[in-house]
């Protein structure tokens, strides 16, 4: 096949005909529940660009929700797949153990922040691997509290869907939860509403006050915090917050999670995001980054804490399948390769310098935020901070329109998120932010 050209391209209007045939298909085939960003159907797609079928070509600014970092069909990962999958397609790891498997649980325990010893499990998603990192940090601590926050998202599974803040979408009607989750403030800077100087001790003060008065530290079994918040509008606590949290945390003898799911692997112009502040998690959980699309995720710990369930209290039939753990592999050795974490903190750069130029255009922009490649701006009325998701999403429709995939988040639905490829061309980042800032000057 022809390599896809690394340029936007308007063949049809978008949707194109063939597009909303398929998605009249979808519509009849598919549940309801499901919702769609975009209604073109994916031909191929390569680096940063997605080609339709109706033969758009698009610039993709949300790596299929902060998962392809090393790009779309990135050809070292394209290779191991094709190389593991004629060799073996399953074993289960706990039937026939294979060296993918272990090697990836190598890297991890390398590649996370902390120099004691560690070991790491695989799952096949997100919302299990927060599942399984809340059952081994119950069993190790012989608790049962678990600390969250709002804004905070972590999946949609039952245990999951309780620990996620925000009602709709993702809760409502499906209950019953799971109980024993608490929730606690996230400060939030934009919003916060006492002293901006002093958020970061504020914050810490009246958590911790809270665990101690309403839970009781003694009874709490972990904290789980996402170091960068992502569904919930790319907000990143203040500095200190975290480390001030995990001190208290090992303090009484809680373990400390960082669901790195969003904002590891490179994204932030770090290997994971709590390096931006020099912490040492007790616990990690990886997913979408890890594995350039096929389906992994991964808890690591101290060994200590991996270690304390019985044999057979974890598993699963697909967890870290060969194919995926071959593609994991190729992620890492791309990474480094590629030098990937500079280039999301160059992409970074760009972003913030571009949003912050559209701000002082645009006050209906009320901040931009972000590390690394994980950027966001905020949309508000003018001269309020009253959520704008009107013009989001009319933004949001003029970039789609020019073949330009652009993502919302936030609690509000006001936020507009970027999170590119990490291979993306700077002519082709520029190239999408130059049609967005057309969509802001068509509002
Ligand atoms: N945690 C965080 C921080 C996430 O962003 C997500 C997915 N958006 C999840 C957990 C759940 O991951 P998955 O969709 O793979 O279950």
């Amino acid at each position: 096949k022809d390599p896809l050209p690394q340029s936007r391209h308007l063949a049809t209007e978008i949707p194109g005909p063939l597009s909303t045939a398929a998605m009249q298909r979808r519509k009849e085939a598919v549940s309801g529940g499901l919702g769609t960003a975009m209604p073109v159907i994916v031909n191929r797609a390569h680096d940063a660009i997605i080609e339709d079928i109706d033969g758009n070509r698009i610039i993709d600014m949300g790596s299929g929700i902060g998962v392809v970092n090393v790009g779309n069909s990135a050809p070292r990962v394209v290779k191991a797949v094709q190389e593991a999958v004629a060799n073996f397609t399953h074993t289960n790891f706990t039937t026939v153990p294979y060296m993918g498997y272990i090697e990836v649980c190598e890297a991890l325990n390398r590649l996370t922040p902390g120099k004691f010893k560690k070991k790491s499990i695989l799952q096949n998603s997100g919302a299990e691997a927060v599942e399984n990192a809340i059952k081994i940090a119950r069993h190790y601590t012989k608790r049962s509290a678990i600390v969250v926050f709002e804004h905070a998202y972590h999946g949609r599974t039952n245990l999951t869907m309780a620990l996620t803040a925000k009602n709709i979408p993702y809760k409502d009607g499906f209950g019953p939860f799971a109980n024993e989750i608490y929730r606690m403030p996230m400060p939030y800077s934009y919003r916060w509403l006492g002293n901006p100087n002093t958020i970061a001790q504020d914050a810490l003060e009246m958590v911790t006050h809270k665990i101690e008065k309403e839970i009781g530290a003694h009874n709490v079994a972990a904290i789980l915090i996402e170091p960068v918040v992502g569904e919930g509008g790319f907000i990143v606590p203040p500095v200190g917050f975290m480390p001030g949290l995990q001190k208290f945390a090992t303090e009484n003898k809680i373990v400390f999670i960082a669901d790195e799911v969003q904002s590891g692997f490179a994204r932030t112009g770090k290997m994971f995001a709590v390096e931006h502040e020099n912490m040492e998690p007790d616990m990690i959980i990886s997913a979408k980054g890890i594995a350039g699309g096929m389906p992994l995720a991964a808890v690591t710990a101290r060994a200590e804490i991996m270690d304390s369930s019985h044999v057979g209290g974890l598993g699963g039939t697909y967890g870290g399948n060969p194919v995926v753990c071959a593609a994991a592999l190729a992620v890492i050795q791309t990474i480094e390769e590629e030098k990937l974490v500079d280039r999301a903190a160059h992409i970074g750069t760009i972003l913030v310098d571009s949003l912050n130029a559209l701000k002082a255009k645009y006050p209906i922009i009320g901040e931009v935020r972000g590390r690394g490649a994980m950027v966001a701006i905020e949309l508000v009325h003018e001269g309020t901070k009253n959520p704008n998701p009107e013009a989001m999403a009319k933004v949001i429709k003029y970039c789609q329109s020019k073949g330009v995939l652009i993502l919302t988040a936030g609690t509000y639905g006001n936020v507009i998120r970027f999170l590119p490829p990490l291979v993306i061309t700077d002519e082709l980042l520029k190239d999408a932010l130059g049609v967005l800032a057309e969509g802001f000057a068509s509002l």
